[in-house]
């Protein structure tokens, strides 16, 4: 059985699945929304061709899915890109797509809770490609179903790929921001950070927390001249762990996510766009 997620976009397969979805928020389904889909162009992009030459742009998890599509997006608009990941054959695979475009790329395996990974990941980005002036987090996983048939160990991992990964990622660059009086910090976030489902717990703790984490890191930085903001996308057509197939008329792509991202990257330097909701316009 496949169950969606009228508030999320999400759909998801299992048999807890049958318990009716309840959502804990009221507030109608328009409130806050910024209809992307409605901009045309998604694949071929808005934003000017060197809109963002001469920078630097970090994105986890940039070998595959989303991240893929938002590396490809940012080098499109002149930016030099590191991208990270566990898996080596994704890595090398994006890189030489990256590069036969012509852009300037570094790749390099890390895991983004390992707080030693981390610290090569950024040291090594930079001294390869310059100052990061992007970073865009968006390595995570999904994990769903009830809290009470979750092991420890799951809720460990989660946590620290979709929440910790974002401290220790951050907090290596977000120095060398400072002392360029200039960033933009993009998290990728999701509406499950806005709302709550059943079968959702510790998924929707993590992205909560990543937006609690987000809007207290913007307050922090924002006299530094460096943004933090959070796209929070719906269901999105990806290898997304834990899902269920889904109708590919209903979900956003990959490149939709991509577009949001260089929209927030491109946006004037007086601008601060600090939430992006996306939602497919068709729904579940
Ligand atoms: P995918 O499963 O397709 O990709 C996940 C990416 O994260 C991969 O590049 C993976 O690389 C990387 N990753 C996962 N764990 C780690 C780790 N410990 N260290 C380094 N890299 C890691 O998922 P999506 O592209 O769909 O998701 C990307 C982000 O978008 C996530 O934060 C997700 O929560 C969010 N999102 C997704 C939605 C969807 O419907 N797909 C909707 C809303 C938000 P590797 O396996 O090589 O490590």
């Amino acid at each position: 059985m496949i169950f969606d997620c009228r508030k999320c976009g999400f759909s998801f397969a299992g048999t807890w699945l049958q318990t009716k979805m309840r959502m804990a928020q009221k507030a109608g389904p328009e409130e806050g929304r910024i209809r992307m889909n409605r901009i045309h162009g998604t694949d071929g992009g808005k934003q000017p061709a060197g809109a963002l030459a001469g920078q630097v742009a970090l994105v986890t998890g940039g070998n595959r899915g989303i991240g893929k599509a938002i590396a490809a997006r940012l080098a499109a608009l002149g930016a030099a890109v590191a991208i990270c990941g566990r898996d080596l054959n994704t890595l090398k695979s994006t890189a030489n797509e990256l590069k036969a475009a012509g852009s300037r790329v570094h790749w390099q395996r890390a895991d983004v809770a390992n707080s030693a990974d981390v610290a090569s990941l950024v040291t090594q980005s930079e001294s390869s490609l310059g100052g990061i002036s992007i970073l865009v987090n968006n390595a995570g996983m999904g994990l769903f179903g009830p809290v009470h048939e979750k092991t420890e160990q799951e809720w460990d991992t989660l946590i620290n790929t979709n929440v910790k990964s974002l401290f220790l990622v951050s907090r290596a660059v977000i120095p060398g921001m400072i002392q360029r009086q200039r960033g933009d910090i993009i998290n990728i976030s999701s509406l499950a950070g806005k709302n709550t489902f059943a079968g959702g717990g510790i998924y929707c703790a993590s992205k909560w927390a990543v937006q609690g984490l987000s809007g207290c890191m913007a307050e922090d930085l924002r006299a530094y001249n460096i943004r933090v903001s959070t796209v929070c996308p719906g269901s999105v057509a990806t290898e997304f762990s834990g899902r269920g197939p889904k109708d590919p008329s209903k979900v956003l792509t990959a490149q939709d996510v991509a577009h949001a991202v260089a929209m927030i990257a491109t946006q004037g330097p007086q601008s601060f766009l600090s939430e992006v909701h996306l939602r497919p316009v068709a729904k579940p």
